[in-house]
């Protein structure tokens, strides 16, 4: 039988911040969730904050105390097959076009077994910061034969069958921008056969990409599968072919199947340009992610000073009602050195990278791990709505000031109404004395804004 649970007094911040919520889980999924006119008093349950994450009670009852609950993150755009790949691949001048030659030219030494063990390693990673759906786009180097092109398909299809019951994971093969021909194409649509989710690719690096992109739209439709491209992600701000996904995204008529990433030359070119591009991807109803940390280490590095960030347009995208999502992209590889798959991290670095740091913008970046993410992958199920799985995680912060001020490395993270991960017990002083002042100042600072504090 499945266990009953409990949670009283938990912060929903994307519902409603002012008021403390109860949630009930049975059978896996969310049976209410109850808006709470106070604070509840509840001596008979367990404080989370105390909890190691076991119960074989048949009801689990919880006092969250104010802690933030979120239906889990969403990581829009990885490349889970290169992550940690950095100690075999180099890249010295940190450029994304010696990232590409370098892994390009790697590919065919890594063995199945080695590109599965670094899927399942940043899979679990990720899972283990409380992310819930991880859309990850696979190399596909068919270059060096089909062979080469299958393995990482293969070894990212078994661990999404292996982590199938503790996570959504979406493929997406990055199909090739030197040479998409007929048995490029003819791979790509065997590997959707075979299970991966839909068609990827860069084609803005392709010397002619129109014709590129149209052959890939045309695949799409035949198989029926979603498209999500690397899109201009260049300083150059004349990299334009957003223009021509988002009309070919119109003329088919997919709304919510056709994602952008990078979008980076967007903030390189004339903000009448932008806005006439931003305006065709709404227009489309495309799904667009930006990826602030590989950009911001990746782009402006041909640039004397002053140099450009090369992060997209997020304010005005997200003011276009684009759902826009924030995400790793890459982690400890070529691309990018650093990266945990943290996607709270990745928020920080957007409120950095984008300027957002006011109380409604942190509410925002907060959406643009969860919610907006949700919407581009089109996650089954997603919110603490009765009747959604109960997939959640619960994080030691109680406002969205605290969460990008602290990243809180304790999290509590579920799936289906089982508890994946405890935290670990908050940290102890050796010295009594650092104890005490820890524990009391700890008490008189607080992130919850007092709203009738008088001076
Ligand atoms: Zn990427």
């Amino acid at each position: 039988m499945e266990q009953e649970v409990v949670i009283f007094n938990a912060s929903l911040p994307l519902q409603s911040e002012e008021t403390l919520y109860t949630l009930a889980i049975g059978g896996g999924k969310w049976t209410s969730v109850t808006a709470q006119t106070g604070e509840v008093e509840a001596p008979e349950a367990v404080c989370l904050d105390k909890w190691n994450g076991s119960s074989a009670d048949a009801r689990l009852l919880l006092d969250a105390k104010g802690k933030i609950v979120l239906p889990g993150f969403v990581d829009a755009h990885m490349h889970l097959d290169k992550a940690f790949s950095l100690p075999h691949v180099g890249n010295v001048s940190g450029t994304l076009g010696e990232a590409v030659v370098n892994y390009a030219a790697a590919a065919p030494r890594f063995s199945k077994a080695e590109i599965k063990a670094r899927i399942m390693r940043s899979a679990l990673q990720s899972i283990s910061y409380g992310t819930v759906v991880l859309r990850s786009h696979l190399d596909f180097h068919i270059k060096h034969g089909k062979d080469v092109a299958m393995r990482t398909i293969e070894a990212a299809l078994e661990v999404k069958e292996e982590l199938k019951p503790y996570a959504e994971l979406q493929l997406f093969p990055l199909l090739p921008y030197f040479e998409l021909s007929e048995a490029a194409l003819d791979t790509a649509e065997e590997s959707v056969a075979m299970g991966v989710t839909g068609l990827g690719g860069a084609p803005h690096l392709s010397p002619n990409p129109e014709p590129d992109i149209d052959r890939l739209f045309a695949l799409a439709d035949k198989l029926g599968c979603p498209v999500d491209l690397h899109t201009d992600e260049s300083d150059d701000p004349n990299q334009r072919t957003a223009i021509h996904i988002a009309r070919r995204a119109m003329e088919y008529g997919w709304r919510g199947k056709v994602t952008a990433g990078h979008l980076c030359s967007l903030a390189a070119m004339k903000d009448e340009d932008a806005a006439m591009i931003i305006g065709l991807m709404a227009e489309a109803g495309m799904g667009a992610v930006t990826l602030p940390g590989a950009n911001l280490y990746l782009q402006g590095r041909h640039d004397a000073f002053p140099v450009r960030r090369g992060v997209t347009r997020v304010k005005e995208l997200l003011a276009a009602g684009i759902p826009l999502a924030a995400a790793s992209d890459n982690m400890h590889d070529p691309f990018h050195p650093f990266g945990r798959g943290d996607l709270l991290l990745i928020g920080l670095v957007t409120a950095y990278a984008a300027h957002m740091g006011s109380p409604a913008e942190m509410r925002e970046v907060l959406r643009m791990i969860t919610e907006y993410p949700a919407r581009v992958t089109g996650a089954d199920g997603y919110g603490i709505l009765p009747g959604n799985p109960a997939h959640f995680v619960a994080l030691d912060a109680r406002t969205p000031e605290e969460l990008l001020t602290m990243l809180p490395e304790r999290r509590w993270v579920w799936r289906g109404g089982t508890c994946l991960k405890a935290a670990p017990s908050k940290e102890k002083w050796s010295s009594a004395l650092l104890q005490g002042y820890w524990e009391d100042s700890c008490e008189r600072v607080d992130f919850v804004q007092k709203r009738a504090l008088t001076l």
